[in-house]
């Protein structure tokens, strides 16, 4: 069937080492890659959460330096008024130098302590002479010392933070507070601080107060908003700095990092998307595939090598063995380099298998060609050899050869001694013959002596020596036998079969028997 044919040509020993390196260098291969990807995913993980824990501290820090910058501003007011609190015209400048020179507040008001406006800058508020009820005023007035207030609705309806510093007299009375709005939802002092820090990757930064309010977000929609489940924000509203990996308001996974603000008690966060992160890591794994390439395709190459060179032996083997019996076998079996042990030893081994095989075939091929009982050829064969002499026109002789009254023999002595005397005999044929003649037995004790390049009267010279040879020779315990030979010729230029010359030499042969037997007779033709 083709298709066991494909799988054994398939699974050979070269395939199969190719296999198995292959099976080793690709295990090894991703072992190394996953644990290097794995070894980088936490580093970068780990330098992320690091980074933005370190971003997360440095705005908490510049956040409170902000706060003690805007508290000694008003600090500095606060001191100069609660001196003078009557003095409209000294109120209402300070208020404005406050808010144009620093730029820190989107409005600024002094407010005595009863919550009444005594300045306000910018004068468009329109609450000088009012009073305030907003919920940060009360806070602020109910505080009475340096204070950031949570996030409240202004009267005119802003979102802001009050930062105040308190006004007090000669004897530590209260008096009011100056203080500084920062407008959560518009353009204020916290946005150029925060906003700034916005990336394209998705990184943003965000601020919440200790009720878990946002007062900073990049979505200024957000901003107002409380967010009741998140692991950092518990965390930095608790006064707790660090990083984590958390999922944000989208479910977006984020690595975050996280410092309170002390001074408002306030927590700012930074924080990435993971995704954001790891794709830097997809394309640092990319490089590495294409550094380790040009190495995987030599280790590639080697092991193919490797694998002809160790495969090669066995297989040059295996093909010679599949042809044991053709005539180049040995040569081939000799040419194979078997470079290791067990190469070797088969080598060894076909090599010897093969010299038994060669003399069992030439057993074989004989035992078809011979006759069992003497030795001699039988009839296929002679007539094989008188093909060959016809077509190749090598001219020669033909005896035939039969014992005289051999039933007799038979009768007197038994069947085993009439086979003795047929052994003898072919003994004596084979004595007076040279290397090239052919002695056949053509049948029970019916012989043919085939004589190439004999003439006719060599032949029957021949002839003569082994019919006397014969009579002369004993054999016990018939005492001798005798032959009668007839004898044909075929010359160079002969149109004759040979089929006709072996049945011209055994009508000589009849002659001979019928002119008294133990005589040579030539074939004369009528
Ligand atoms: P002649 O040829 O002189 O006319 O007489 P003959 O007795 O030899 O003639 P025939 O051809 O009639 O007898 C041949 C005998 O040879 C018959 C058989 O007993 C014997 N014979 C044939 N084959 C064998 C054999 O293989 N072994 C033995 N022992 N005898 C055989
Ligand atoms: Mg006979
Ligand atoms: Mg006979």
């Amino acid at each position: 069937m083709p298709h066991t044919r494909i799988h054994s040509r398939l699974l050979n020993l070269k395939n199969l080492i190719i296999l198995l390196a292959f099976l080793v260098a690709f295990i090894t291969l991703f072992n190394g890659f996953f644990a290097n990807h794995q070894v980088q995913k936490d580093q970068l993980l780990k330098h992320t959460l690091d980074t933005n824990h370190a971003y997360a501290q440095k705005l908490a820090a510049a956040t409170n330096n902000f706060i003690e910058a805007a508290h000694q501003q008003l600090a500095y007011t606060a001191k100069l008024v609660e001196k003078d609190l009557n003095n409209q015209g000294l109120l209402a400048s300070e208020a404005e130098r406050l808010h144009q020179q620093t730029a820190s507040f989107n409005s600024v008001a002094i407010v005595n302590n009863e919550g009444i406006v005594l300045a306000a800058s910018p004068n468009t508020l329109g609450i000088l002479g009012g009073k305030l009820l907003s919920v940060g005023v009360t806070e602020t007035l109910g505080a009475k010392k340096p204070f950031v207030s949570t996030p409240f609705l202004s009267s005119a309806g802003n979102l802001l933070v009050l930062i105040s510093y308190p006004m007090l007299d000669s004897l530590g009375n209260y008096l009011g507070y100056v203080g500084g709005t920062i407008y959560l939802k518009e353009k204020s002092i916290l946005n150029d601080l925060l906003g700034r820090h916005f990336h394209q990757d998705g990184s943003y930064i965000y601020v919440v107060d200790k009720n878990k309010q946002i007062i900073y977000h990049p979505n200024p929609k957000r901003v107002g908003e409380y967010i009741e489940i998140n692991e950092v924000i518990n965390k930095v509203t608790n006064h707790i700095s660090g990083s984590a990996k958390v999922a944000n308001s989208l479910n977006i996974e984020m690595l975050a990092g996280f410092a309170p603000i002390s001074k408002a008690n306030w927590g700012v966060v930074a924080q990435r998307p993971l995704v954001a992160t790891l794709s830097s890591l997809d394309s640092l794994m990319k490089r590495v595939v294409y550094r380790t390439l040009p190495l995987a395709i030599g280790t590639f190459v080697i092991i193919w090598l490797l694998a002809n060179f160790i495969s090669k032996p066995l297989r040059q083997l295996a093909t010679t063995a599949r042809e044991m019996d053709s005539p180049s076998a040995h040569s081939n079996l000799a040419k194979v380099e078997s470079w290791y042990f067990e190469s070797k030893e088969l080598k060894q081994a076909m090599l010897k298998g093969l010299g038994s095989l060669n003399t069992q075939i030439s057993q074989l091929k004989e035992d078809a060609a011979t006759d069992p009982l003497t030795g001699v050829f039988n009839r296929r064969s002679l007539q094989l050899l008188l093909e060959q002499l016809e077509q190749k026109n090598i001219p020669f002789s033909v005896l035939a050869i039969d014992i005289d009254h051999f039933k007799k023999v038979n009768d007197t002595f038994g069947h085993a001694i009439g086979d003795k005397a047929l052994v003898e005999l072919t003994k004596v044929m084979r004595k007076i013959s040279r290397e090239e003649d052919l002695i056949a037995r053509t049948g029970g004790e019916e012989f043919v002596l085939i004589l190439p390049n004999t003439t006719s009267s060599s032949a029957l010279a021949i002839a003569e020596r082994l019919r006397q040879l014969v009579a002369e020779t004993t054999i016990n315990p018939i005492g001798s036998i005798q032959v009668s030979i007839g004898l044909s010729t075929r010359s160079e230029t002969s149109q004759i079969s040979s089929d006709t010359v072996l049945e011209q030499a055994d009508q000589a042969l009849y002659q001979a028997k019928k002119l008294g037997r133990n005589r040579c007779e030539v074939y004369t033709p009528l």
